[in-house]
């Protein structure tokens, strides 16, 4: 034995390293709900203690656990709790963040079947329970991928493979020198992954014929072009600024009906689909072909989390696949089919148990919290001289504007600050915005009131001390 294994043996059997992690993670989580949203000017000072050298020597297991937790803790953000309302981060549900800490001492790969037959029963199982959870086609598979980044990748590279293949043209043989020429529409808001996507696959961004959008980012239905089956469509189910959705109703059957491919941005908006009180948003978004979701997001489960689905089972795996003598294929699924990745780590398994745990019931009460929590903030903001809500709160997405765009930027900064919420800023229609994003479970009333007043009184110290 070289003394390394016998080190590592050691360390395996020490069980006291290994519950002091559980017990500091613990520890963090519950008191993440009290705790400044933004580390200390101290924490991030104290960063530079993790720029040394790769130690020449072998270390102590728990000399790295007990560093990794003096430091890097005060130094995270706790989007956990309550109060983060920046990027459309999600929290995480309990019952979800412990399945993925037991399954963390699985390490288990999700390529084959083969090699962890755990993860491919539980990602058969929660592909059927998406699809029928979001009322999809029931011939939708799923890909279990890193977020909608990801997933918006795969569901174009199916676009892209399909509407080729039905002129003849096998894109996986021939590539795209001298194909026939691919047609991609989407609105004006579209999100900057479609347009790196777009890049990704080849298609080219000049190439995107852009719909003109309304005052909350939806596509304008009487400007879109002409649609044919060369055109790969691409939808937005929650605008990552106003939270808005395309008008499915409108576009949805009658792209289908002129053989256009529909792709579905929904990162946090498509659980609105899931819900009875918020469903309207996503009617008749059956009719699309690809639908790109997060589970990281509106959902709630640990990071990270995506989801592809896709209606055509043969272009996605098509365009995704890949073959190697020493493959073995599972009677069932073999998850890496459906992804662009090999190896994976299980992350169907806090996925399967955030969806386990929180039933129909659960999903429509969280997601609903959510959206109540936005109008809320809503609410509130229209009783305060100085923020103006400029968009329809139809989800968890609230855009509040100060009277100038100097003054807004100053407020969002001082906001941070105070470190009581943390929101960020964007643009709208040409003007600076601080964009809230409430897309915790652990968002209260109360929580959603002192932001508001930490709102208020990041206004009047920007107004008393630098605009007097
Ligand atoms: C967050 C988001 C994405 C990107 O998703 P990731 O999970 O961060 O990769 C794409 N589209 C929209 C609308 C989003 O909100």
């Amino acid at each position: 034995m070289t003394p390394i294994q016998k080190k590592m043996f050691a360390d395996l059997a020490d069980k006291t390293l290994f519950e002091k992690a559980q017990s500091l993670g613990f520890d963090y989580l519950n008191k993440a709900l009290e705790r400044n949203i933004y580390p200390t000017a101290e924490a991030l000072d104290n960063l530079s203690v993790f720029e040394e050298k790769l130690p020449e020597k072998t270390g102590d297991a728990h000399e790295v656990l007990d560093k990794l937790n003096e430091f890097g803790s005060p130094a995270t953000v706790a989007q956990v709790g309550g109060r983060y309302f920046g990027f459309v981060n999600g929290s995480v549900v309990p019952a979800g963040l412990a399945a993925k800490n037991l399954s963390i001492f699985w390490d288990q790969n999700t390529a084959m079947q083969v090699i962890s037959p755990i993860s491919s029963k539980l990602e058969s199982v929660v592909q059927n329970w998406l699809v029928e959870l979001f009322g999809l086609p029931k011939s939708t598979v799923a890909g279990f991928v890193s977020g909608t980044s990801m997933a918006n990748f795969c569901g174009l590279a199916a676009a892209r493979y399909r509407i080729l293949m039905n002129q003849g043209w096998d894109l996986t043989e021939k590539g795209l020198f001298n194909a026939p020429k691919i047609r991609v529409v989407t609105g004006k808001h579209a999100h900057s992954t479609i347009l790196k996507v777009v890049s990704l696959l080849g298609l080219g961004k000049a190439n995107i014929e852009w719909v003109d959008v309304d005052g909350q980012g939806r596509i304008l239905v009487e400007e879109m072009p002409e649609l044919d089956n060369r055109t790969i469509l691409v939808l937005q189910a929650g605008n990552v600024n106003s939270g808005s959705f395309d008008d499915f109703e409108a576009i949805c059957q009658k792209a289908q009906e002129k053989g256009a491919w529909i792709h579905i941005d929904g990162a946090f908006g498509l659980w609105a689909g899931a819900t009875q009180s918020l469903k309207h948003l996503t009617k008749d978004f059956e009719y699309a072909n690809s639908w790109a979701v997060d589970g990281h997001k509106t959902l709630n489960t640990p990071y990270d989390s995506g989801i592809i689905l896709c209606n055509d089972k043969e272009a996605l795996v098509a365009s995704l696949h890949m073959t190697g003598g020493y493959i073995i294929i599972g009677k069932e699924r073999d998850g890496m089919y459906f992804t662009p990745e090999m190896s994976r780590r299980a992350r169907i398994i806090e996925l399967w148990a955030t969806l386990r745990y929180l039933g129909r019931e659960g999903i429509d009460q969280m997601i609903e919290g959510i959206h109540q929590r936005a109008v809320q903030f809503a609410q509130l903001f229209e009783q305060i001289d100085g923020f103006k809500v400029l968009n329809e709160v139809v989800f968890n997405q609230v855009i509040v504007q100060c009277a100038t765009d100097e003054l807004t930027e100053a407020v969002i900064h001082e906001i941070q600050e105070l470190r009581e919420c943390w929101v960020g800023g964007s643009t709208w229609h040409g003007r600076k915005i601080i964009r809230v994003s409430v897309c915790s479970w652990a968002t209260t009333a109360e929580d959603v009131e002192r932001s508001v007043a930490s709102f208020e009184e990041a206004l009047r110290r920007v107004l008393t001390t630098k605009f007097t």
